[in-house]
C-alpha cells in the first residue's frame, strides 16, 4: 500500500474514546522501545506520526491512527515497563484484555519483537493471550539491521521456537532503518482489511 493519507485520531483512555467508524483495526502490542512506533511510522513514510519514545505517564491509551480512511493502526501500551507500579500494571492488563477481547472491529494483532534477542517471557504471553482468543498474529520481528543477515535464518527459528509460533500465523523480518519488510508486512496486512 502506497500511503498518501494518515493522521493521528486520538490517545484513547476508555472505550467510550474508540472510534465508531466501524472501520478494521491492526493492533501492535509489544515491549516499551521494541520499535513499535518506528514501525508505525515507517510503514506510513512519515517521520513523525507516531511519538518514537514511550511516555511513562501515557500506559494507559490506545493510540489511533487513521491510514488511507481505510483502516486504523492501534498503538497499544508497550509492556515490560518497569518503573510501573502494580496498580498501574494491573489496571494496563484489564485496558488490554478489554480491548482484545471485545473490540469487533480488530482484525489482526501484530506482535512487534526484537529481532536480536529470543522473545522474552512478556512477548510469549503475550502470544499465547492471541491464541487463546483466536486473534491472528503477524510477529513482525524488528531492528533485523542490527544482525548479519547470515544470521537471520537462525534468528527466525529461535525466535518461532520460543513463542510456540503457529504455522497458520505470519512472520515478517523488519527494520525501520533500511526498510526491509516493508512490502511483505502490507502484503500481510492488506489481506486482513
Ligand atoms: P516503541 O516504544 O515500541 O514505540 O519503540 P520506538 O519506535 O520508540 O523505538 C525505540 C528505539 O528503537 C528508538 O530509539 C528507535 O530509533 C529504535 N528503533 C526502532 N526500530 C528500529 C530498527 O528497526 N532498527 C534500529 N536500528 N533501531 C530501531
Amino acid at each position: 500500500m502506497k500511503v498518501n493519507q494518515a493522521e493521528f485520531i486520538i490517545s484513547a483512555v476508555s472505550p467510550e474514546q474508540y472510534p465508531n467508524t466501524g472501520f478494521p483495526e491492526i493492533a501492535l502490542a509489544g515491549r516499551s522501545n521494541v520499535g513499535k512506533s518506528s514501525f508505525i511510522n515507517k510503514m506510513v513514510n512519515r517521520k513523525k506520526l507516531a511519538r518514537t519514545s514511550s511516555k511513562p505517564g501515557k500506559t494507559q491509551t490506545l493510540n489511533y491512527y487513521l491510514i488511507e480512511n481505510q483502516f486504523y493502526f492501534v498503538d497499544v501500551p508497550g509492556y515490560g515497563y518497569a518503573k510501573v507500579s502494580k496498580t498501574e500494571r494491573a489496571k494496563w492488563g484489564e485496558m488490554l484484555e478489554t480491548y482484545f477481547t471485545q473490540r469487533e472491529t480488530l482484525t489482526l494483532a501484530l506482535s512487534v519483537v526484537d529481532f536480536r534477542h529470543p522473545p522474552t517471557q512478556d512477548d510469549i504471553q503475550m502470544y499465547e493471550f492471541f491464541k487463546y482468543y483466536q486473534i491472528p498474529v503477524l510477529v513482525v520481528a524488528t531492528k533485523a539491521d542490527k544482525i548479519p543477515k547470515s544470521k537471520w535464518n537462525k534468528h527466525e527459528s529461535i525466535t518461532k521456537k520460543t513463542l510456540d509460533f503457529d504455522k497458520e500465523d505470519q512472520f515478517v523480518i523488519f527494520s525501520a532503518e533500511t526498510g526491509e519488510g516493508i512490502d511483505e508486512a502490507w502484503k500481510v496486512i492488506e489481506s486482513f482489511l
